[in-house]
């Protein structure tokens, strides 16, 4: 009995010290050979070039989560519900379009377990209403969080900081109107979730220029180092604070 209990507390402390990031990826990848989200999708006419947002997105996303658990970090994915223990390939991640609600709930029933795990929700951006033309001008990165200062724009802060020291992507990151690093919506990733959230829309897919990047290898791999480096930089600042783990 006495070695069981220590066991188990044992084991406990463990978990409890371990940090934990929540990824969420925008939209639907493909599904029975089906790009699944009708828009999120650009086909660059000029250049006889397609982007599909959702598959982007997923494929920084797998290599984020790889990242991450590279080290040493727990992962959860509110899209598929589940937590990684290995690094996924784009395609064993969720295809279908979860609806946000679901997300939401599956990032918060998480949150509960362990509340200062940090949200990144993996997105790409577009100004265009169309999905076939010649493109935007517009380029560049953006970091998102919820309206008033809390614990996000920290977040939003370091990721800042990391992608423009791990450039490699190519892409600029654009400041929020009040030229804060972060800009400010009220995406329900960002409110209806109780932790820290942050959203990022990695470049304008309907731009020739960030989608070429971004559906290359060097892209992807950029970007996702770019975001694990963020959060990490987050964690180490947390536990600095409360010289604790995470959910502690
Ligand atoms: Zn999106």
């Amino acid at each position: 009995m006495t070695d069981n209990n220590t066991v188990n507390v044992s084991k406990m402390t463990d978990e409890q010290v371990r940090d934990l990031v929540i990824v969420d990826y925008g939209h639907g990848g493909i599904y029975t050979g089906t790009y699944q989200t009708s828009g999120k999708q650009y086909h660059h006419l000029s250049a006889g070039l397609w982007v599909g947002e959702g598959i982007v997105n997923r494929c920084v996303a797998a290599r984020l989560i790889r990242w991450l658990l590279r080290a040493g970090v727990d992962v959860f994915d509110c899209v598929a519900g589940k937590e990684w223990h290995r690094a996924p390939s784009w395609l064993e991640l969720a295809q279908q379009d979860v609806p946000l609600a679901h997300r939401v709930a599956r990032a918060n029933v998480m949150y509960r377990q362990r509340p200062n795990s940090p949200l990144i929700s993996v997105h790409a951006n577009a100004l265009s209403r169309t999905s076939t033309g010649d493109g935007q001008p517009h380029r560049g990165i953006s970091l998102w969080t919820s309206p008033g200062e809390t614990r996000s724009d920290g977040l939003a802060r370091d990721l800042w900081w990391a992608l423009v020291t791990y450039d490699g992507h190519g892409m600029q990151c654009n400041a929020g109107r009040d030229g804060q690093k972060d800009h400010e919506a009220s995406f329900a990733i960002l409110t209806r979730t109780v932790g820290p959230a942050v959203l990022i829309e990695g470049g304008f897919f309907d731009n020739l220029d960030d989608a070429r990047i971004m559906i290359s290898n060097q892209g992807q791999r950029s970007l996702a180092y770019s975001y694990h480096e963020g959060i990490m930089r987050w964690l180490r600042r947390q536990r600095a604070a409360t010289g604790g783990g995470n959910g502690v």
